[in-house]
């Protein structure tokens, strides 16, 4: 069996192995393919696994090989799934590796803009400490989290997990979520309306998938609903926010800070106005990227590609098995 790996760094920059696919096959690895490499290096191929580069039907169609495509992602909207189910090709995803991971970055975002480190540790290391007067000094109002409201749009995998951390912070939780359950409602923890969630949050953090419902979901009417003092944090997918919107709420105070790790484009034009927005932290889609994180990822991979081998394929995302 051949197997090619399109665009394997970002996955493994060095840091993990590939030589687990000697047990299934003959494997090359890309760190990145341009599209107009993609049949060249995939003809032979009937394993191919990729992560970003985009699988169309026009592409698919001149791989006759073909059997088996494996996702390095959650997301699957890079792949054409239902010309792939057509050829009886089945297409795995990567579920649920991450979400520990990205609650603990909503989390970096949230205590950033509450406790400022990164601003604090270079102020001191500029020698504004050794040259205060006192003992103490602070360039940022600084924020207890203990009985704030966070408001979690989205009540999946890594909503509930940002509620668990939220309430061991002793904080007050509002969920909103088209379908509630996946947690009982307490006087700590409720599920509400987007209304609600918005008016009544000190942080409002976004956990949705993008889909028609949720794109530019916030946006102008959004931010203006939102406290002055409120925090607006996304690491979910950068479509689901009016990018122009969050920057004019930034720039004129409707809301008092943003952290974002996803925004519309990645990478950002150089013009996106999130970039020159003050008190708007913005980290380059690292969520997933820890290395235990993406060990697990590959783990999955390799998984699921033994289940497609041994006939049986397990996370498939277009019904062929
Ligand atoms: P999930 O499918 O478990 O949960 C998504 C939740 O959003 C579900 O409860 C769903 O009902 C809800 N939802 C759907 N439409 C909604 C709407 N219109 N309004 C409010 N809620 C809505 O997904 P998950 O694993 O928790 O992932 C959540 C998001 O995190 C996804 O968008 C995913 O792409 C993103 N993510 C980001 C990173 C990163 O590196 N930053 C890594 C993994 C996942």
């Amino acid at each position: 069996m051949r197997i090619v790996i399109l665009d394997a760094y970002t996955t493994n920059p060095g840091d993990l192995s590939w030589d687990w696919l000697n047990k299934y096959g003959e494997y090359v690895t890309y760190d990145f393919t341009k599209p107009e490499e993609v049949i060249e290096r995939a003809i032979d191929c009937e394993v191919v696994i990729t992560n970003k580069t985009v699988l169309d039907a026009k592409l698919m169609e001149k791989l006759p090989n073909l059997k088996y495509i494996g996702l390095l992602s959650t997301g699957f909207n890079i792949v054409d799934i239902d010309y792939a189910a057509k050829r009886g090709i089945p297409v795995t995803n990567i579920p649920s590796y991450s979400k520990a991971a990205v609650a603990q970055l909503t989390f970096a975002h949230i205590l950033e803009l509450c406790n400022a480190v990164g601003i604090h540790n270079a102020a001191v290391k500029n020698g504004e400490w050794s040259r205060n007067r006192d003992f103490c000094f602070w360039k940022t109002p600084l924020t207890e989290l203990y009985d704030k409201t966070l408001g979690i749009i989205g009540f999946g995998k890594i909503g509930q997990a940002v509620a668990d951390i939220a309430l061991a912070m002793e904080m007050k939780v509002l969920a909103y979520t088209p379908n509630p359950k996946g947690r009982q409602e307490s006087e700590s923890f409720k599920f509400t309306d987007l209304d609600t969630l918005l008016r009544n949050s000190d942080i409002v953090s976004m956990h949705c998938p993008l889909n028609p419902s949720t794109e530019k979901m916030a946006n102008e009417v959004f931010f203006h609903k939102m406290k002055d003092s409120a925090f607006f944090i996304n690491t979910s997918r950068g479509g689901v926010v009016d990018e122009k919107a969050l920057a004019k709420a930034l720039k004129e105070g409707l809301i008092a800070g943003a952290g974002l790790d996803v925004l519309s484009s990645e990478p950002p034009s150089a013009d996106n106005p999130l970039l020159t927005c003050e008190n708007c932290y913005i980290t380059p889609h690292i969520a997933w990227a820890g290395y235990e994180t993406r060990k697990r990822l590959v783990g999955i991979l390799e998984s699921n590609l033994a289940a497609f081998i041994n006939k049986n394929p397990e996370n498939v995302v277009n019904g062929v098995k």
